[in-house]
């Protein structure tokens, strides 16, 4: 993933103590909090304060780079990166292209699985391949000679 271009698209400047707390965030499967990203960060080298972590995480919070949770009964926020949005793709065979696809057919399956077979869904993957439109003619007209 190309980070500058990440923070570029949310509007800020990818300085090395932001990019390090993000990376940290983006490592870890499980939200964490402030002080723990602090810790983190400090064991390795000193990049930054705690405030100056807390100043990093809200800056991401209002950017929607990150999403922060409070858990009930614990006055400690927890953070974790916003993951990429659920997504297909198309591949062409031919150019190797990658189509983005616009929704999900398996959204109703999941729930399906999840409720009449008693499975817990966490995620699918699912890739569609064929030809795109600019391929398909080349392809056709190949056939054809
Ligand atoms: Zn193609
Ligand atoms: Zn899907």
């Amino acid at each position: 993933m190309e980070y500058r271009s990440l923070f570029r698209e949310h509007g800020m400047k990818c300085t090395p103590s932001r990019l390090r707390v993000y990376q940290v965030l983006e490592n870890n499967v499980s939200p964490l909090g402030a002080q723990e990203i602090y810790e983190i960060i400090n064991q390795e080298d000193h990049v930054a304060d705690l405030s100056t972590v807390y100043r990093i995480l809200n800056a991401f919070v209002q950017q929607e780079m990150v999403i922060r949770t409070v858990i009930d009964g614990d006055d400690r926020a927890l953070y974790e990166v916003k993951r990429h949005e659920h997504k297909h793709h198309f591949v062409c065979l031919r150019c190797k292209e990658v189509f983005p696809l616009a929704g999900c057919p398996l959204e109703r399956y999941e729930q399906n699985l999840g409720q009449e077979e008693g499975f817990v869904v966490e995620g699918h993957r699912l890739e569609i391949y064929g030809y795109c439109p600019n391929c398909k003619e080349k392809k056709e007209g190949e056939e054809s000679k």
